[in-house]
């Protein structure tokens, strides 16, 4: 039986990736997104490298759908393996300016989503007594980042949630991790100009932004190797914090 991958919000950037890299390695792959046209093209584009996908739409800040995803999920493949929680929202602006609805949004996306994919995915690996959860975090979770204070508290809660949640899991053989990523080449990033890219590129000492690409290498590297990691929030960032 091939093992099976769950990647949310893998429509494209760094979700794409990565569900890309473990259909490479021959997992059976699940991926969600909200919207159906770019989730099924990227779904067609895993098929196309011979890896079974199952593509479901859903909002992951909604309970009720993430509990249809992996109903669907556990119908096809049976349990998962790995869970990546990659899906996310960026809101980019002053806290005094946000309201209490755009709050909701980046923290149910964000972050509650963390809460309910790991909840559902817990029970079957909890059984096996093995499995690899993978949180997408973000060096302002780590740092934290003037003008984008929602975003930065919601990554700074997932990368808590890691290492308590580790913690929790580690004596049923399940890891825990969390990749805190710095800037990375995706439509996240297509709301700063090319001089702000340029400005924000001339503080990384790697001097380039980020792949998605590299991003998947470590998730891959971090699931398939040493079952002793547990708990830490890896920096992937060229230098940049
Ligand atoms: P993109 O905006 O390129 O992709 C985000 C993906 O998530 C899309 O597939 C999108 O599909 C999906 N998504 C967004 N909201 C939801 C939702 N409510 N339910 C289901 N799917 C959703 O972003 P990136 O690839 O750059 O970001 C991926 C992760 O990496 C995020 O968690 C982000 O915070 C993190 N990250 C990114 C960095 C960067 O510089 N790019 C830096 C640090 C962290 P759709 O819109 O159709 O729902």
């Amino acid at each position: 039986m091939n093992k099976t991958v769950l990647v949310t919000g893998a429509s494209r950037g760094i979700g794409h990736a990565i569900a890309t890299a473990y259909a490479k390695k021959g997992y059976s792959i699940v991926i969600c997104g909200r919207n159906q046209k770019t989730l099924e093209g990227a779904a067609n584009e895993i098929r196309s490298l011979g890896a079974d996908c199952l593509a479901v739409t859903c909002d992951v800040g909604k309970y009720d759908e993430v509990e249809r995803l992996f109903a669907q999920a556990s119908e096809r493949f049976g349990a998962i393996d790995v869970l990546v929680n990659n899906a996310g929202i960026s809101h980019i602006g002053l806290l005094q300016d946000m309201s209490i609805e755009e709050w909701n949004n980046i923290v149910n996306t964000n972050l509650s989503s963390v809460f309910s994919c790991c909840k559902l995915a817990m029970p079957d690996m909890i059984r096996r007594g093995s499995g690899s959860i993978i949180n997408i975090s973000s060096v302002w979770g780590v740092s934290g980042a003037s003008c984008e204070v929602a975003y930065s508290a919601t990554k700074g809660g997932i990368n808590a949630f890691t290492k308590a949640l580790a913690k929790e899991l580690a004596p049923s053989g399940i890891n825990v991790n969390a990749i805190a990523c710095g800037v990375i080449d995706t439509e996240m990033n297509r709301c700063f100009s090319e001089e702000e890219i340029q400005n924000i590129i001339e503080e990384i000492p790697a001097g380039r932004m980020g792949s998605p690409d590299e991003v998947a290498a470590l998730a891959l590297s971090i699931s398939e190797g040493s079952s002793y990691l547990t708990g830490q929030v890896i920096v992937l960032d060229g230098g940049y914090i």
